[in-house]
């Protein structure tokens, strides 16, 4: 089994390197402080062929592969998580319309996501009252001459406010994960409204907000991978998205980790570097072990999806475990800093607070358990 990333997996996570170390991590701090979400570093990212790094090159994307996607999520996640997760959701919204789109729709919406052209795409599965379990979502979608008609209510929606089309799941029929549709919305579409910014514990320069569809009329054009066909393709997005969200938690904690080693060697108490101390040295070895079996986890579960074999189960394994060690990790970085890791002197308390989210949206680990032990005993 070779480790080693090929020709284009180390020239993307180079090129993704670069660009966070020279343009990114610089703003990190401010952009979270401020709550700006990063319209100009998204457009480096475009140019950069990174909102769309396992896209086709005929609709503009990079065609590097999955696991070079990961690479690059991670590198962009270890400078900032707000920026990873805007990257994430628009790289997942790009491959969703590329795999299931018509021709239509798939040249119509890629290369303006691909392109930076739209700032962003985003996701619209969450409802109020169906987080963990979509297949109970209320919002509706009324066919008629001239098309659809979508009614209801989505939370949470990343980049909701920004993004130039939406992939939207609204009941075309029956109960359940049956009947469900998928219709791709373009911003400032009437009758869809986003509300107030979500006031978050971390993530701060992502953009999370509810959407209302009252009476929001959409062309025929607009369904998009089969009516009532809509559940299993938000399945497999997710089970695609879980990699991302596994390889930001790598980043973050990569950062986090590393930052860490940094203030070991240099604090000193009691006469030597706190470095010195086992006590510091096994946190920052447990850290290291936990790490690097995450991202062998990840590069596994983009290895099987990059050669088209089933990834579902080892996707949720990835996120699972590196969304939880990378949690325990930004936790022990804090410890390691003492006092100056619970301020914002230092970034080890956004790393602690960006972090904490990965083991809850695209999947509660909850739910990640759920479907790898459905897999195990089936
Ligand atoms: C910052 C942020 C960004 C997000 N971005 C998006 C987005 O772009 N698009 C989108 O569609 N959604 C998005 N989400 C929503 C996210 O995916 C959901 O929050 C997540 O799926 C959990 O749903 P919920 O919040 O309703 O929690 P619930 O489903 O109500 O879960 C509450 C608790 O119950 C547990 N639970 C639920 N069911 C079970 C079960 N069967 N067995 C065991 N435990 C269970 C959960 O694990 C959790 O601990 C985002 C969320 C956040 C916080």
């Amino acid at each position: 089994m070779d480790f080693e990333p090929n020709e284009t997996q180390t020239l993307i996570q180079r090129t993704a390197r670069d660009y966070a170390e020279r343009v990114i991590k610089p703003q990190a701090a401010a952009l979270d402080r401020d709550e700006t979400f990063p319209f100009e570093i998204l457009k480096g990212l475009a140019d950069l062929g990174l909102m769309g790094v396992n896209i086709p090159a005929s609709l503009g994307g990079a065609e590097a592969g999955v696991v070079s996607y990961s690479l690059a999520m991670s590198e962009i996640a270890r400078a900032c998580a707000s920026t990873a997760v805007t990257m994430a959701v628009t790289n997942m919204v790009a491959e969703v319309i590329a795999r299931f789109g018509t021709t239509e729709q798939r040249e119509t919406y890629v290369p303006r996501l691909t392109s930076g052209e739209y700032a962003a795409g985003a996701f619209a599965l969450s409802e109020p009252e169906a987080g963990s379990d979509p297949g109970s979502m209320r919002t509706t979608a009324e066919r008629t001459s001239d098309g659809w008609i979508l009614r209801g209510q989505k939370q949470w929606i990343t980049s909701g406010a920004h993004a130039g089309v939406l992939v939207v799941w609204a009941r075309t029929g029956g109960t359940g994960t049956k009947g469900i549709s998928c219709f791709l919305v373009e911003a400032g579409t009437p009758g869809m409204k986003a509300g107030k910014h979500e006031d978050k514990l971390g993530l701060r320069a992502s953009n999370t907000v509810p959407l209302t569809f009252d009476d929001c009329k959409v062309p025929h054009s607009a369904l998009f991978g089969g009516e009532n066909e809509g559940f299993k393709i938000a399945m497999m997005a997710l089970d695609g998205g879980r990699i991302g969200i596994a390889s930001q938690a790598i980043g973050i904690a990569t950062a986090a980790l590393e930052e860490a080693t940094e203030y070991a060697r240099q604090r000193k108490q009691f006469g030597k570097s706190i470095g010195e101390f086992q006590a510091i040295q096994w946190m920052i070895a447990d850290s290291k072990t936990e790490l690097d079996a995450s991202r062998m986890l990840a590069l596994r579960a983009a290895s099987l999806k990059e050669s088209g074999k089933p990834f579902s189960s080892e996707a949720a394994m990835a996120k699972l475990y590196a969304s939880e060690a990378a949690n325990r990790i930004c936790n022990r970085v804090v410890q390691i800093h003492g006092g100056y890791g619970y301020v914002r002197d230092f970034p080890a308390e956004r790393h602690l607070r960006d972090v904490r989210v990965t083991t809850i949206y695209e999947g509660t680990s909850e739910i990640q358990r759920t479907v790898i032990a459905r897999s195990a005993l089936k």
